[in-house]
């Protein structure tokens, strides 16, 4: 009876203390992010994949495409910074996003010229220009140019690549 009672009290302290953990991450903290370091990154694909979300990942490092309207910021207008979600770069203001019928967030211009580099891509049989974060190498989406004025490109990008920051939060990591 004794030794129920042990068991019991043991099977409630583990209940309550998995109750009290947070939930599982499926991604280990990232060493690499800042949003004021401009450094230059070199990390390779495989320790990308130990720190980064499998869906950030698969869009970040293997080029995958979010689905069309079902990203967090394709339709949302609130004033801030996006930053790349790799490694923290400043990448887009909200003063150039633009509501864009194609599904996914779009700017007509980075917040500096050298926040992106450009690179073709002749994947799926045709040519695009590929918007990859120039800190980090990851990729953020493509380039057009259907945008409006003043660029009148269309830097159409997935939202699992972006952090958005709203004007005023003081969550800007160092
Ligand atoms: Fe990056």
């Amino acid at each position: 009876m004794k030794s129920l009672f042990v068991l019991s009290a043991i099977f409630l302290s583990f209940s309550y203390a998995s109750c009290q953990q947070p939930a599982v991450k499926n991604h280990v903290k990232n060493p690499y992010y800042s949003n004021t370091d401009t450094a230059k990154l070199h990390v390779s694909n495989a320790e990308w994949k130990k720190i980064l979300p499998p869906e950030l990942y698969a869009v970040a490092r293997e080029q995958a495409t979010e689905r069309a309207f079902t990203g967090k910021y394709w339709n949302k207008d609130p004033r801030g910074t996006y930053y790349c979600a790799v490694c923290g770069n400043k990448l887009f203001r909200s003063d150039a996003k633009f509501e864009s019928t194609c599904g996914w967030p779009s700017f007509f211009e980075p917040v500096r010229k050298n926040s992106v580099i450009y690179r073709d891509d002749n994947s799926l049989g045709i040519h695009r220009i590929e918007v990859i974060c120039a800190r980090c190498g990851s990729h953020l989406g493509h380039i057009f140019d259907d945008g409006p004025a003043p660029t009148y490109k269309r830097y159409c990008m997935n939202s699992v690549s972006l952090d958005f920051v709203p004007d005023g939060s003081a969550t800007a990591k160092k």
